[in-house]
């Protein structure tokens, strides 16, 4: 499938156009931004990385019934994809506190939180991404009530079968972000899933494994890029 036009160009990714006015291609840079794009940065190869992680887990996601916009990895920075209408509503889990809930709610970084809490997001970087409820959604026409339906319910079961997934590797995961969007009258789970946006914990060590790293500049940010994509992708998972 080859590239056609760029259709957009993202913080992280590229998204091109196909012969297949259906389908586009995300392309992986190595680009990192934090707080809303202030703090900018290179993490080498995390593209490669974070293209191979996201492939294995939407294969994983998909093989448990969850419907993906994946269709196939095409090279090493390149993924095809359905084309979505994305919802413009981050979709974030959380089992473990960290980030922004424990500034929000002054809840400890590290607590167990049980049952896990999901939480809207609106998709604005002007706006800096305000926390919404099901009845913004509603009144501004970001999704249909059956959409933030799919959206609790695929969410939920996303993190279930992702907290099992990184546990049978030694990752405990803490949060993450989703984004779905329309296909063909589906809602369909959509970017990317990676340590961008997964914040993952080394079981044995409590050692942080993904952009926090470069986020509070805590230093050995490939090398935990790399030992996720190890521990992901590598001989015999
Ligand atoms: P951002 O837009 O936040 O800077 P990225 O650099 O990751 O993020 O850019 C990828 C963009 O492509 C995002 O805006 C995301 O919502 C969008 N996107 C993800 N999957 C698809 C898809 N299957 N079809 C169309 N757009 C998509
Ligand atoms: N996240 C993301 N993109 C965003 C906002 C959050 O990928 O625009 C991810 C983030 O990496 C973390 C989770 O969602 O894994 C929860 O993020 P939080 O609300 O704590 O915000 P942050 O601390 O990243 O500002």
């Amino acid at each position: 499938m080859k590239r056609l036009e760029q259709l957009y160009e993202g913080k992280a990714k590229i998204i091109y156009a196909t012969e297949n006015p259906d389908l586009v291609i995300q392309y992986f840079k190595d680009d990192a931004t934090a707080f809303d794009g202030v703090k900018k940065g290179t993490i080498v190869d995390k593209g490669v990385i974070n293209n191979q992680v996201s492939t294995k887990i939407f294969q994983y996601l998909e093989e448990n019934g969850v419907k993906t916009h994946f269709v196939e990895q095409l090279s090493d920075r390149e993924m095809l994809v359905k084309k979505l209408d994305i919802i413009m509503v981050e979709v974030v889990l959380r089992n473990v506190a960290a980030g922004s809930i424990c500034k929000r709610l002054g809840i400890e970084e590290g607590k167990q939180l049980e049952p896990p809490t999901l939480e809207f997001f609106y998709k604005s970087d002007e706006l800096h991404d305000p926390m919404i409820n099901d009845s913004h959604i509603k009144t501004f026409n970001w999704a249909t009530e059956k959409e933030v339906e799919i959206l609790r319910a695929q969410g939920k079961k996303v993190n279930e079968l992702m907290v099992a997934f990184f546990k049978q590797r030694g990752i405990r995961l803490v949060d993450f972000k989703l984004e779905f969007g329309r296909h063909k009258g589906e809602v369909l789970l959509g970017d990317e899933i990676s340590p961008d946006g997964c914040r993952l914990w080394d079981m044995a060590t409590g050692e942080k494994m993904d952009k926090d790293r470069f986020r509070f500049s805590l230093g050995n940010v490939e090398e935990k890029y790399q030992e996720v994509y190890n521990l992901v992708c590598g001989q015999g998972k």
